[in-house]
């Protein structure tokens, strides 16, 4: 027995049997081929791409109703990496003049590509150099005319778990049955990641080597929320995972009952619970868990990992389906947050050669939008079309100026007035909300509660930058402490803000999702809390069995320690009120 260590994508814990999928590129066969044979040669190259072209087309046009909505989406980025230049039509030439085998050629020139993409300092781009093998792995697969079925689990049976070093997204949709994916490549912002998240089965990615490790049916545990994959347990250790799964299972059963409940605490406070978003799809999973709305549909995944940026009109029909999804309930649409950890692509200048020198600090999220205000002024016109359809709200990111409030609002009054110039109608009111997540915002909260309509705390921001620890830095990550009391501060300041001014505030970063902060949080007042619709059920839960009066007078006592120790034993005392 041995367990490997990656990041989960969640989805749970699973027991099952472990289904070994190789990558072909790893051992290609390499031989020349005489004159007289390569053109035969050429022709089988050019037949394996076809089929490969028809298979993905066929995918494509059979995607089940339910498949994500970016599946399409990436069968197409596929397609267009097959028809690559640089690919078959120079494979041929080397088999041409040099007489290298199809699979050779085409194996060395889709290496070459890989690389390229590899060199980018971008991580979506060298995303990208993953989709170059996992493309050329299906034409190696056509070559080799052995046609790998992929297998399935047959119902009833032990679940399969699929262990690779990179699945394809093409061939994870066939997969439809996966128990799990054990994945050695990738980040949790892989296309791969991206897939198996929507498709809700454990999975964990950047496993390192486990395909090599772990051999065909092997049992394995594998635990989507803690990133371990536990190879041949024993029975001991395969015991508690079962009944963890059990009880994991039950539990799902017994939140289920909690759905239409109303959310409320025992004192009779109403809570709102929202649910974040990063693709339209997720809304109808939201709807599920009974959220009162999306309290932030995080846009920029819309603009990652492409060529071009989406227009107007394809932001409109993705904001529009989250509206629709949540038939009635209200959506917050937050405008673009890229920079920092989340760039576009090699252009944008927080990366590559003329990387900012410290990008979580430099132009990102409100930043960049007013820097680019025709990008700004096209998601704008498109957040505001979709609120034709259902109520929307408008949320900055990162806000920390008076002034970028006053330019926001300019440009969506100029947003408005495009549109009502365009289509010769009036568009709906938009409230119009700010994100607290730099200190200086918290610590003026009170002018940003009178500027706008409402306040959202981004506690995964405010926690960075607070603490001056990068949330995605490793090697400070013990460090990075939401319950400092600073951040306790803050966050208590903003809410206080909003009460004074008659704004509603809410909480949505992950804090909101975290039971531990659920009691401390009411008690400062908070009545809105946005988190991973999979959180929804827990924190309601937790909201039913609490006394708003109760927290709130604990919790200021809590607030004056300055102490993190003592905060930390105040939030367990918070247990029983
Ligand atoms: C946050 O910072 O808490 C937040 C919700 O935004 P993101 O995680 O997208 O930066
Ligand atoms: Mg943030």
């Amino acid at each position: 027995m041995f367990a490997l260590h990656g990041t989960g994508i969640g989805g749970g814990i699973v027991v099952g049997r472990a289904v070994v999928l190789e990558s072909r590129l790893i051992d290609v066969p390499r031989y020349r081929v005489e004159f007289a044979m390569r053109l035969a040669e050429t022709s089988r190259l050019a037949r394996a791409v076809e089929t490969v072209r028809a298979e993905l087309r066929a995918i494509a046009e059979h995607l089940p109703a339910d498949a994500p909505s970016e599946a399409q989406a990436l069968l197409q980025v596929h397609a267009m990496i097959l028809d690559d230049p640089s690919l078959a039509p120079q494979a041929t030439v080397a088999i041409e003049s040099h007489g290298q085998n199809a699979e050779w050629a085409f194996a060395s020139q889709a290496e070459h590509l890989a690389a390229q993409f590899e060199q980018f300092e971008d991580p979506y781009l060298r995303e990208r150099g993953r989709d170059v093998t996992q493309v050329a792995d299906r034409v190696l697969k056509a070559l080799s005319g052995s046609g790998r079925a992929l297998r399935t689990r047959v119902p009833g049976e032990v679940p399969l778990i699929f262990v690779a070093h990179d699945v394809s997204p093409a061939d994870m949709l066939q997969l439809k049955h996966a128990g799990g994916f054990a994945i050695d490549l990738g980040g949790t912002a892989s296309h791969t990641a991206i897939l198996a998240r929507s498709m809700n089965v454990p999975a964990v990615v950047g496993l390192g080597h486990a395909s090599q490790m772990v051999r065909d049916d092997d049992w394995l545990v594998l635990d989507g929320e803690s990133g371990v994959l536990v190879v041949a347990p024993d029975e001991s250790v395969l015991d508690e995972y079962r009944h963890r799964m059990a009880l994991g299972l039950l539990e799902r059963k017994q939140l289920s009952r909690l759905v239409n409940v109303p959310s409320a605490t025992i004192d009779g406070v109403p809570i709102e619970l929202h649910a974040n978003i990063e693709l339209p799809a997720e809304a109808e999973q939201a709807r599920e868990a009974g959220a009162a709305g999306v309290g932030l549909f995080r846009t920029e995944f819309l603009f990652m990992n492409r060529a071009e940026l989406p227009g107007e009109d394809e932001q409109f029909e993705a904001y529009r389906a989250a509206v629709l999804g949540m038939r009635g309930r209200p959506v917050t649409i937050r405008t673009l947050d890229i920079g920092a950890d989340k760039s576009l692509d090699s252009s944008d200048d927080t990366q590559g050669p003329a990387a900012a020198p410290n990008p979580a600090l430099g132009r990102r999220a409100i930043r960049y939008s007013l820097a680019e205000p025709d990008v700004f002024l096209e998601q704008l016109r498109a957040i505001l079309r979709a609120a034709e359809h259902g109520p929307v709200r408008l949320l900055i990111p990162m806000l920390a100026h008076g002034h970028e409030v006053d330019q926001s609002l300019r440009l969506i009054a100029q947003a408005r007035a495009q549109l009502v110039d365009r289509l010769g109608r009036d568009m709906p009111p938009v409230p119009v909300g700010g994100m607290i997540e730099v200190p200086a915002a918290a610590l003026t909260a009170p002018f940003f509660a009178r500027r706008l309509d409402f306040l959202s705390i981004g506690t995964n921001d405010l926690v960075q930058y607070t603490l001056a620890i990068d949330r995605a830095d490793h090697a400070v990550a013990s460090l990075y402490d939401p319950f400092h009391p600073a951040v306790l501060q803050l966050v208590a300041q903003t809410i206080r803000a909003g009460e004074r001014a008659g704004k509603p505030v809410a909480v949505c970063g992950e804090m909101a999702g975290d039971l531990e902060a659920t009691r401390l949080l009411i008690g400062m007042g908070l009545r809105s809390f946005s988190m991973h619709p999979a959180s929804l059920l827990r924190v309601k839960r937790e909201i039913l069995r609490c006394d708003a009066g109760r927290l709130r007078a604990r919790v200021a006592r809590l607030l004056a320690a300055d102490d993190p120790v003592k905060v930390r034993s105040g939030l367990e005392r918070l247990r029983d009120a």
